[in-house]
């Protein structure tokens, strides 16, 4: 059997890709900026996946803003990241606390996983509303709350930067999924016990908006804004 060097190998398909793929040039060593900027701080770069992908099937690295390990191995990308162990209860502000400290810069978005044992988790959630819609304020006035004690599950969500009030909901907005799938909504409140959080800051952000008259129409700078969202969200 012929013996093949690693480089020699076929790109496959990338895990987190799927840009046109071609065969890389054997035995090179491609490189994207450098070790002293990384340690400088540069932790964003400008090469894509795809492009990645392009020029070798077999690597080390890390991703914009530092957002964990980059392995890839027969030219599929794997990303590890940072992955805290919470041993102690915290509140909603003691774990809003660490996942701030963890995430850095409060300039970028941050994507939060936390997986694990809840003392006790508040959630809402909305009814499905026939036309004429009314007005999200009255709809959240009539939200079935629940209240569950003792519980294992996942509770994930964004952390969104104050400057973007109002395009999306500024600070923390977390869902919460009971392990058996059965349990979960809009988290208002939470005491966690011990488990698994992970985070991911997000420095690439892309929205649709709608084309229809209702969007043209409608009053996306209100001056109550912020005490809107409040009361929607639950914050
Ligand atoms: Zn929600």
């Amino acid at each position: 059997m012929k013996k093949q060097s690693v480089m020699d190998m076929d790109v496959r398909s990338s895990a987190l890709g799927n840009g046109v793929l071609k065969k890389p040039v054997t035995n090179r060593l491609y490189q994207t900026s450098t070790m002293a900027a990384l340690l400088d701080a540069v932790y964003d770069g400008e090469t894509t996946l795809d492009e990645l992908l392009q020029h070798g099937n077999f690597g080390l690295g890390t991703f914009n803003a530092l957002d964990g390990e980059m392995i890839v191995t027969d030219g599929v990308v794997r990303q590890f990241r940072a992955e805290v162990t919470i041993d102690s209860p915290k509140t909603k502000e003691t774990f809003e606390e660490l996942v701030d400290s963890l995430l850095g810069n409060p300039n970028l978005f941050g994507a939060i996983r936390f997986t694990g044992e809840f003392q006790r988790v508040d959630t809402r959630t909305v009814f499905c509303q026939c036309k004429p819609y009314p007005h999200m304020l009255e709809v959240v006035k009539k939200q079935p709350t629940c209240t569950m004690e003792n519980v294992m599950g996942t509770m994930i969500g964004f952390r969104t930067p104050v400057y973007m009030q109002g395009v999306n909901v500024a600070g923390y907005h977390l869902h919460f999924l009971s392990e058996d799938s059965k349990r979960g909504g809009h988290v208002t409140e939470y005491r966690l016990v011990r488990g698994q959080l992970e985070v991911a800051s997000i420095s690439d952000l892309e929205i649709q908006l709608p084309r229809t008259e209702q969007f043209a129409k409608a009053d996306l700078n209100p001056e109550s804004l912020s005490e809107a969202i409040r009361i929607a969200e639950g914050g």
